[in-house]
């Protein structure tokens, strides 16, 4: 099965290249609110070759756009018409409203760039091949752009795949938002499980899992002390800015790559051996985690792991096939605030600070390590539960 992300990612242009991505947002943006006003004061369907056709020639010679950037903006305009009719439609329904309103129409205040993958943007090596970049198209041809990836490594993962991007640019920084494809594993059938645990992923504990029975945590200490070191190594060497430094750049990544990716081989393997054969293992679903981390601070942000999670995942898919078992990814919404026990939802049972979950309407009491797994454990019970009622 496969999952569409978005990685969100700071590409850096040299400093006499800053102006040439801006020139081309500001164009773009621009052709961007002429269509939308075309689109809405000719009152146009949403159709790509009308209104292509009405204002392809305009986009070229007054916003100076390159033919195939003017034909994206079509496209883009066309995307954020559909986006402003599902929200009014959400609204509609929320508010049990009839009546449809005319198209609010979109006007692309914030700079911004679609690019298509491989035609507008694609990955490349710098001159000594030490460093991939990233190649963006302007409006004066393509230029090379550094970029920071930390904590989102997963979007490079072997048979990952990128889509349209957007560029954006914010508090005088370049972002690339990156829809990446990945492959997750389906969900199971519900036949003839032994046995159910839940997998929480978090950064205290890269681990915590429940089989109904005992908790057992695979800590993240070391991993997280581990990553904050090679850090500081790459932020030493950065400042450093020699070629030989970019190349001691390059090995550290890879042997922290080889490290982490070690780490995880052994948990995945843990975890599959520490279960009998045709155990069904839980776990929250990336996007899930993507909005987890989302909320950590800012001083962690390195300490996210989100590729950790993905990589994670991808072992113990593997190992979990080979030994007659399988892996479900659940929505995980509410499961640090929900009781295990009695399923009551209340962020106040939750003490931060003490690491205590204590239900205010049960009063079950326990470490809060352990809630996120239970509850993946029991929401895996209860898919089994309803995969049963619906096959019978
Ligand atoms: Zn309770």
């Amino acid at each position: 099965m496969q999952q569409t992300l978005t990685a969100k990612m700071q590409i850096v242009p040299q400093p006499s290249d800053r102006q040439l991505l801006l020139d081309a947002m500001k164009a773009y943006s621009a052709a961007c609110l002429f269509v939308s006003a075309y689109v809405h004061d000719h009152a146009m369907p949403l159709s790509q070759i009308r209104i292509h056709d009405a204002v392809y020639r305009t986009c070229r010679s007054t916003y100076a756009l390159p033919s195939q950037m003017a034909a994206s903006v079509t496209r883009t305009v066309i995307a954020a018409y559909k986006s402003v009719r599902t929200n009014q439609k959400r609204h509609r329904e929320r508010f049990g409203k009839k009546k449809r309103h005319a198209d609010i129409m979109p006007e692309f205040r914030a700079p911004q760039l679609s690019l298509v993958w491989n035609r507008d943007y694609s990955l490349v090596w710098n001159d000594d091949k030490t460093e991939k970049l990233f190649s963006v198209g302007t409006l004066k041809g393509r230029i090379k752009c550094s970029f920071h990836a930390d904590a989102m490594e997963w979007a490079f993962a072997d048979g990952a795949k990128f889509g349209t991007a957007k560029l954006v640019f914010k508090h005088d920084k370049f972002f690339l938002h990156v829809p990446v494809t990945i492959e997750v594993p389906d969900a199971p059938d519900a036949s003839g499980y032994t046995r159910v645990v839940g997998v929480d992923r978090g950064i205290r504990f890269l681990a915590a899992t429940y089989d109904g029975r005992k908790t057992t945590f695979h800590s993240g200490a070391q991993v997280k002390q581990k990553r904050a070191h090679y850090k500081q190594l790459r932020r030493q060497l950065q400042m450093r800015g020699t070629s030989s430094a970019r190349h001691r750049i390059r090995t550290i990544g890879q042997r922290e790559n080889r490290w982490m990716n070690d780490v995880n081989h052994c948990i995945s393997k843990a975890l599959v051996c520490s279960n009998p054969e045709g155990t069904l293992f839980v776990l929250e679903d990336l996007a899930g985690i993507r909005g987890a981390t989302e909320r950590v601070r800012v001083k962690d942000r390195y300490t996210q792991v989100s590729w950790t999670y993905y990589d994670l995942e991808q072992k113990l898919a593997y190992k979990a096939k080979n030994y007659g078992s399988s892996l479900l990814s659940v929505d995980p919404a509410y499961t640090s605030q929900t009781c295990p026990i009695c399923g009551h939802v209340d962020k106040k049972s939750r003490k931060h600070e003490t690491h205590i979950f204590k239900c205010t309407a049960c009063g079950y009491t326990s470490n809060d390590d352990r809630i996120g797994a239970m509850n993946l454990q029991r929401m895996g019970i209860e898919y089994l539960l309803k995969a049963q009622v619906s096959g019978e």
